[in-house]
């Protein structure tokens, strides 16, 4: 059925019945479903890597108003894989640069623009005013924020994210399957998952996912196909393996289950843990005070707990390495009256791992880099600036060596297994019957 109400449609121009021929050729669209298409409001949450194949696609079907929230502005890195904007954008609103080429492409397409943050205090107010809702944001907070905010308002939440070569779709809708909560009842720690800014992504892999929501979305306009709807489709693009994941409504959910606890929009900052004042009282160094502390030679140890793929970009002298993972396990390693410094790429794993070994019953004094080796890198030793995230490029020499280490079959195992589950219970389950080849289970 479609979301699009009849009384809302509209007839179709001489030029719109040229330009959408190829769709009113097929039965399943056809100019029913074109007209659905012109009528429909459709809000995408990021212009980013998923929202600009997204809104390109959903500009192109013939999608009559499209609403785009952001509130960046376009930067070099974006260009990789944000294939809305051009070198001539850089600097320039997401928005507004997004608005110039969507109408560029079609200009039937009403474009509302949102240069600004989604909050508990806009986000009903902005989302009420669409049929669908297709999520591209990168961050837990607003991932929440769109997820309650979708379930309270009975708006499909089409959803994707990625991270390094591995991406994953669905959609969500709570009156007929589970909501974004129902499989991630709450966010993992801070700092715990690192983002595309911090691991990396494959210029192409949002192209696909973004692809993906735009073809949900236009289904659910449409009122045809089999929506996304209570099925999760994973991809490795790295292995080129896709699966699928049968996905349970949670009866216990905290939001659409039996006895929800929250039937009001919350503070998604707060609860992702980003304002969490525990931060504060773990003592920090800044790079500039490491680099005196290491010359004075007084009894202290750096401990590196990057990964070994994120060492071998940038190698910290004289540290000892110990990944995130095995920190608890090998903390009898330490000797309690040295002064640890933990050290990450931007300071925020370390801080978990500090709070991970106090809580194991660690003694000794320990100190977090603030903002980590990429400080180090901008403030001690400029000559270390090829960390990929500081923005600055690796040479030409250098990135086949940082490339080599995420090749290969352990491609999809290390950190990128928190991106596919990062907290609690997995509520969904495998379902063999559905799964393309029986053997790419994962
Ligand atoms: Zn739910």
């Amino acid at each position: 059925m479609s979301l699009i109400p009849d009384d809302r449609l509209t007839e179709l121009t001489r030029e719109e019945l040229s330009r959408y021929s190829r769709h009113l050729l097929l039965p399943e669209v056809g100019l029913d479903g074109q007209r659905r298409l012109k009528a429909a409001r459709v809000l995408v949450v990021g212009a980013g890597g998923l929202g600009s194949p997204l809104a390109l696609y959903l500009a192109a079907a013939g999608v009559g108003t499209l609403g785009i929230v952001d509130c960046d502005l376009v930067e070099a890195s974006n260009l990789q894989r944000q294939v809305i904007f051009g070198t001539r954008d850089l600097e320039r609103p997401k928005t507004a640069a997004a608005a110039d080429r969507l109408k560029g492409l079609n200009p039937d397409v009403r474009i509302e623009t949102y240069n600004l943050r989604l909050t508990s205090r806009n986000a009903l107010q902005i989302i009420g005013g669409y049929d669908v809702v297709a999520d591209g944001t990168d961050n837990y907070p607003t991932r929440y924020l769109v997820g309650d905010a979708c379930v309270f308002l009975k708006k499909p939440n089409v959803y994707a994210s990625i991270f390094q070569f591995e991406g994953q779709a669905t959609v969500f809708d709570a009156r007929r399957g589970p909501c974004y909560r129902c499989l991630y009842p709450s966010p993992p720690p801070p700092g715990l998952v690192p983002s595309c800014g911090e691991g990396g992504v494959m210029g192409v892999l949002p192209g696909i996912l973004g692809t993906i929501q735009a073809a949900e979305v236009i289904k659910l306009i449409v009122g045809g196909g089999r929506p996304l709807i209570g099925r999760m489709h994973l991809l490795d693009a790295w292995l080129m393996r896709s699966v699928e994941v049968r996905l349970d409504k949670d009866p216990d959910c905290p939001v659409c289950g039996r006895n929800p606890t929250v039937t009001e929009l919350v503070d998604y900052e707060q609860f992702c843990g980003l304002r969490d004042t525990r931060a504060e009282e773990i003592p920090s160094v800044t790079a500039g005070e490491l680099r005196d502390r290491l010359e004075g030679g007084g009894r202290i140890q750096v401990v590196d707990i990057r990964e070994p793929h994120e060492r071998s970009l940038f190698r910290f002298e004289g540290a000892v390495s110990v990944p995130f993972g095995q920190l608890v396990r090998r903390m009898g390693e330490f000797d309690p009256d040295v002064d640890l410094v933990f050290i990450c790429k931007i300071g925020q794993r370390s801080l978990y791992a500090i709070r991970a070994l106090r809580e194991a019953g660690y003694g000794g004094p320990m100190y977090n880099l603030r903002d980590g080796v990429n400080a180090w890198a901008r403030e001690v030793d400029p000559s270390l600036a090829v960390y990929w995230p500081c923005g600055a490029l690796l040479s030409e020499a250098e990135a086949p060596a940082a490339v080599r280490p995420l090749a290969g079959p352990g491609a999809g195992e290390g950190l990128s297994r928190w991106h596919f589950r990062p907290v609690g219970t997995f509520t969904g389950r495998l379902s063999r019957s559905s799964c393309r080849n029986s053997s790419v289970n994962r």
